[in-house]
């Protein structure tokens, strides 16, 4: 339970656990949209367009040089038109690739490394490529007649593109290769710590959340089993659990083929107790009956509270004559213990109890026989005088009961 400082409100755990688990889903499902774009830019940029531009750059110089070859050769205006698609092209690309072109997704600031490669030594790309394409525009502008093999400006095209251009467009299509890994390496370092997040926050989910929840819920399943087990005010096992666990004794018992016995209690005149003294103090003296009974029983022996004033006690491994022994014993027990209700300032009180004892038939299919006999037994204890034992070593009927002597008061 923890407490609001602003309202001094106690929040339920379960209320923060369930907030904290919705968090942690949040978490995780904002870091995978993350890594969705993340996984998308990645691709965009495996497919980037400056790369592709620098590298056609490459091609269409040495194209450049094939058509003029092929026009200065064969003066043919299919290769005229080619060429000048082709420098039209290049013109156009290095364009874009200096100041940037928002369609094909071109920056228009080039880092320095691109840069150095454009204006800077050793390539001076810019510079090359720039006056390439004038050479290109000045022996396009020329009449078919008057170009041969001789032409400077033919001549410029084909030792250009053949040397120092195409080095220094591969360099630039390089040099934008490198900026694009970068750039992957950094989407990909990004891409790394969403994982990680969603990682550590499945980790403290599963720590900070999950499992004090299943801890929670096991307690309360503990409980609620405990709960529908037990009597709720002596604390001692009810009817419910007593029949579960007489069963599995019987089963025991059959198997080892060792005796089994059942005894009931009931409390003589209890109606007059509660009567006399109120239903609290009644309470008081149930729980204190329970408590006697549990400290003078044996460590194998079962015990419940299985009516209102009425206990069962199943006891292994004992014939019906020490079954009745230990059942006098409790009697006796009973009868001696002073019992100081916490519900009565009067003093002490005493009160006694009389007890029917039968033996389990360890062929039968459950303990129900036993505990009518052990019934009849507990009746003929009452109209036999109360505050006694008696015991019925008849499976079936109480015909042949042996009542133990009620010991005289001192
Ligand atoms: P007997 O000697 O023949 O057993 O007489 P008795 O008065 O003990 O038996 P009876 O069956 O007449 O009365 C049982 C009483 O037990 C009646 C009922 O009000 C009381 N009782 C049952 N359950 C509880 C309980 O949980 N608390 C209290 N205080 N009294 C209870
Ligand atoms: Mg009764
Ligand atoms: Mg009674």
């Amino acid at each position: 339970m923890s407490i609001n400082t602003q309202t001094g409100e106690r929040r339920d755990p379960i209320y923060l656990l369930t907030i904290g688990y919705m968090l942690a889903l949040v978490i995780i499902a904002v870091m995978s949209v993350c890594i969705h774009v993340v996984i998308g830019q990645v691709v965009k940029e495996q497919n980037n367009a400056a790369v592709v531009v620098s590298g056609r750059q490459a091609k269409l110089s040495q194209k450049i040089a094939f058509y003029a070859t092929q026009y200065v050769q064969y003066r043919d205006p299919v290769f005229h038109d080619q060429l000048e698609d082709a420098v039209l092209l290049m013109h156009d690309s290095h364009k874009a690739l200096i100041q940037g072109d928002k369609g094909l997704n071109i920056p228009d600031s080039p880092s320095g490394q691109i840069q150095r490669v454009y204006f800077g030594l050793p390539y001076n790309l810019d510079k090359k490529v720039t006056d390439f394409l004038m050479h290109a525009d000045a022996f396009l502008d020329k009449p078919a007649e008057q170009i041969s093999a001789d032409d400077p400006d033919y001549r410029y095209l084909i030792e250009t593109a053949k040397g120092p251009l195409i080095t220094a467009l591969d360099a630039a299509t390089m040099a934008y290769e490198a900026e694009s890994e970068i750039r992957i390496a950094k989407l990909q370092s990004y891409q790394k710590m969403a994982l990680f997040v969603i990682f550590a926050t499945l980790i403290a989910e599963a720590v900070l959340i999950f499992r004090p929840l299943v801890s929670r819920v096991h307690r309360y399943a503990e409980r609620l089993k405990q709960l529908a087990l037990t009597d709720g005010l002596t604390g001692v096992d009810n009817s419910r659990s007593f029949m579960h666990k007489c069963m599995k004794e019987l089963k025991r018992c059959r198997r080892l083929e060792k005796p089994l016995c059942v005894a009931i209690l009931d409390i003589d005149h209890f109606k007059s107790v509660n009567d006399r003294y109120g239903h609290l103090v009644g309470d008081d003296v149930l729980k204190a009956f329970a408590q006697f009974v549990q400290r003078s029983m044996r460590i194998e022996d079962e015990f419940a509270r299985i009516g209102g004033e009425e206990f069962a006690v199943l006891l292994p491994h004992t014939p019906l004559d020490g079954a009745a022994l230990v059942a006098d014993r409790i009697r006796n027990i009973v009868e001696i213990s002073p019992i100081r209700p916490e519900n009565y300032d009067g003093g002490e009180l005493f009160i006694t109890v009389s007890i029917g004892v039968a033996e389990v038939d360890l062929d039968a299919p459950s303990i129900d026989a036993a505990m009518s006999a052990a019934d009849k037994a507990l009746y003929k204890a009452k109209t036999g005088g109360r505050n006694r034992v008696v015991a019925s070593d008849d499976y079936s009927s109480v015909g042949n009961v042996v009542p133990l002597e009620k010991p005289k008061r001192g």
